[in-house]
């Protein structure tokens, strides 16, 4: 009996230790499982890239859709005008949550670099893909901005007022024979400055400064507005001839909108300057901000402006060219504006040459 009860002891400690075990095993089983699931939502959680971008191009979404797709890297995006970026960027200083910035025109993307908003990268990819005359210079850190797509300086006439021969060098849009039929944007937007920059890079300063004051003698009304108002202004006869770049163009060539048919139908185009020095061109580009949180997203994201798919956007999406030569371009717009002598300088040269640019429109009195 006594034995009996002993055994009956000893077995139900047994049972109870055999319970504690497997009571701990349990615990220590849930609690691995949590941290595991813990660490993998940690490894898993979505990438992000923080852009912060001034192309003004509502198809650009496409393109992010495109590299999320990709990549599953989320862009989270802030859209401004390059002032506005400019200043965010300088107010949030060395904690800019910034991994990449783009901007239109090489000017701006010059003062963006002198602002100090870019971090050098190496990537070969970019330098092989990317002509050297499209790009920043390379200094020992590497390269600082890139261009991603092309844009040129065209020329529109109104054909009921103007012959184009009188129109078709930058030159000539300053002779008399052009007096109250000039109209164009501000001489202080960059899309001025780096025309003008180029044209100190080709021909020096007194002979663009000669220039800029045949252009304010011949203007039809003061700068203002944006390139479609100086092609609106054209079509409708309060000025001759203005100068555009070519995806405005190309847009209101594709328009199915009777009104923009009707100002097609009015104005003319030229290239200019195809005996001489080529039609200017200028590029839109970005690169890695100075501090970026996500370096490798970002030079990823850099390189994906440069494949051919996101190159092929460019061209069918925002009627730009690509950079690249390979790509195919499949867009009626881009095919009818046809083949041009492109100028050949490097547009880290013209977005150098922008404040003396700005001086000397200053000193011709082009507001
Ligand atoms: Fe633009």
């Amino acid at each position: 009996m006594v034995l009996g009860t002993l055994a009956m002891q000893n077995t139900q400690r047994l049972l109870s230790i055999f319970s504690a075990i497997i009571f701990s095993a349990i615990i220590t089983c849930f609690w691995s499982m949590n941290v595991l699931a813990q660490s993998e939502s940690n490894s898993t959680s979505p990438k992000v890239l923080n852009l912060y971008s001034a192309r003004h191009y509502q198809t650009d979404e496409a393109l992010y859709n495109d590299f999320t797709k990709k990549t599953g890297i989320k862009i989270n995006r802030i859209e401004a005008d390059d002032n506005a970026l400019a200043e965010r960027l300088k107010s949030e200083g060395n904690n800019s949550p910034a991994d990449v910035i783009l901007m239109v025109d090489a000017a701006r993307l010059w003062r963006a670099q002198i602002d100090g908003f870019f971090k050098p990268i190496q990537s070969k990819y970019l330098e092989a893909r990317i002509p050297a005359n499209l790009r920043s210079k390379h200094d020992p850190e590497g390269l600082t901005w890139f261009g991603f797509s092309t844009r040129a300086r065209l020329v529109v006439y109104n054909k009921a007022a103007v012959n184009p021969k009188d129109i078709d060098t930058y030159e000539k849009l300053a002779e008399p024979i052009n007096k109250g039929k000039i109209c164009t944007r501000s001489g202080a937007h960059p899309y001025m400055l780096s025309l003008v920059g180029s044209m100190i890079e080709l021909q020096g300063e007194v002979a663009t400064e000669l220039w800029a004051k045949g252009m304010v003698s011949n203007m039809a009304r003061p700068p203002r507005g944006g390139d479609t108002d100086q092609i609106k202004a054209v079509a409708s006869g309060e000025c001759g001839v203005a100068l555009t770049n070519s995806y405005y163009l190309v847009r209101l060539l594709r328009s199915t909108k009777p009104e923009d048919q009707e100002i097609v139908s009015k104005i003319g185009f030229v290239w200019p300057n195809q005996n001489s020095t080529g039609t200017h061109i200028n590029i839109a580009g970005g690169g890695v901000a100075k501090n970026a949180p996500h370096l490798q997203s970002a030079i990823q994201f850099l390189e994906y402006l440069a494949s051919d798919s996101a190159q092929e956007y460019f061209a069918n999406g925002n009627n730009e060219w690509p950079v690249t030569k390979s790509v195919r371009i499949d867009n009626d717009g881009l095919k009818k504006l046809g083949a041009f002598k492109a100028e050949n300088v490097s547009v880290a040269a013209i977005g150098r040459n922008q404040i003396a640019a700005q001086r000397l429109l200053d000193r011709a009195g082009f507001k």
